[in-house]
């Protein structure tokens, strides 16, 4: 018998799994429950323990290997194409070299002016590209970093929840932060207060509306056990937007080949972080480049098929 689903309530014809955790290596067992209702799998209880289960690097930051000089600015320019769509050198740089994480913007319709937040950035990398191809209204939040982050160019991160951040903004953003957030409707509720009126929140998690949960189940390797404590279906992210006000536009499953061969590495009882890892020493690892090559195209396809193991939400205010 497992609780109640955290997202909808519903506590009949839920599955219990348990999960290990395979990143770093440690093998302890996990208590997950998909709901049978709206298909979200989670951790039913949070270990008091859960800091020790993140490595020391995990929030570091440094100014130091920004690019200076010519490359500083070609590289804003194709940031700036990738975030928008638009500029001339930009695409034809973008094209050479692509950024997709930045790509995921264009649906959101910022412009140069655009107030934007990114929470649970880290050291907020992502921002600090943005604001060096122009984008001046940009700020950082999360609460796991040691202190406030002041970036030379400007940009601020400061250390604090959704709950803390004052401001209206255009775009709330959550890359890969929102399955580690514990209270998951009062987090939608704060950004549903904090959007303005033709806002856009940005979410971009691992699902298990996807080919590779159904396939790898306690392989995959995006369950990463204990750390990812909601793995939202399409149906329990939509239901959570509706609780606390907010709607699901668009869906663009954006996952890549890491869910080929992570997950193929944990089916022999091999960590992510583990020497034979192709994370940590790609030329002794178990495949090859043409095998990785051949993940990523089929990453594309799955993608295409709405099967990809991870996807970016764009949600807006509900319309009366
Ligand atoms: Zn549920």
């Amino acid at each position: 018998m497992t609780m109640a689903c955290k997202i909808c309530g519903n506590s009949e014809n839920n599955t219990a799994y348990q999960a290990k955790e395979m990143m770093l290596g440690y093998r302890d067992v996990h208590d997950y429950f998909q709901c049978g209702d709206c298909e979200c799998l989670q951790l039913e209880n949070v270990p008091e323990n859960l800091p020790d289960y993140y490595p020391e690097d995990y929030y570091s930051y440094s100014e130091v290997g920004f690019p200076t000089g010519i490359k500083r600015w070609l590289l804003a320019q194709r940031d700036y194409y990738a975030a928008t769509g638009k500029g001339f050198l930009g695409k034809l740089l973008f094209l050479k070299n692509p950024e997709a994480k930045i790509a995921t913007l264009q649906l959101t319709g910022i412009e140069p002016h655009s107030r934007i937040l990114d929470v649970g950035c880290g050291a907020g990398h992502l921002l600090h590209s943005l604001k060096e191809a122009g984008f001046c209204k940009v700020q950082g939040a999360d609460p796991f970093n040691e202190a406030d982050i002041d970036y030379e160019n400007g940009l601020k991160v400061i250390k604090q929840t959704i709950h803390e951040v004052s401001g209206s903004w255009d775009l709330i953003m959550f890359h890969h932060s929102f399955e580690h957030v514990v209270d998951q409707l009062d987090t939608l509720r704060s950004v549903a207060q904090r959007l303005r009126p033709d806002g856009c929140c940005l979410i971009r998690v691992p699902t298990v509306s996807s080919w590779a949960w159904q396939h790898y189940r306690l392989d995959w390797v995006q369950l990463d056990a204990p750390r990812h404590l909601f793995l939202h279906s399409i149906k329990s992210m939509a239901y959570l937007a509706q609780q606390a006000g907010l709607q699901v536009d668009n869906i663009v499953y954006d996952s890549f080949a890491l869910q080929f061969w992570g997950s193929e590495q944990y089916q022999q009882d091999i960590a992510l972080h583990d020497d034979r890892s192709y994370a940590v020493n790609p030329d002794s690892s178990l495949f090859s480049a043409e095998q990785i090559a051949e993940f990523e195209q089929r990453s594309q396809t799955l993608n295409q098929e709405h099967q990809g193991d991870q996807v970016c939400f764009y949600l807006s205010k509900q319309t009366p």
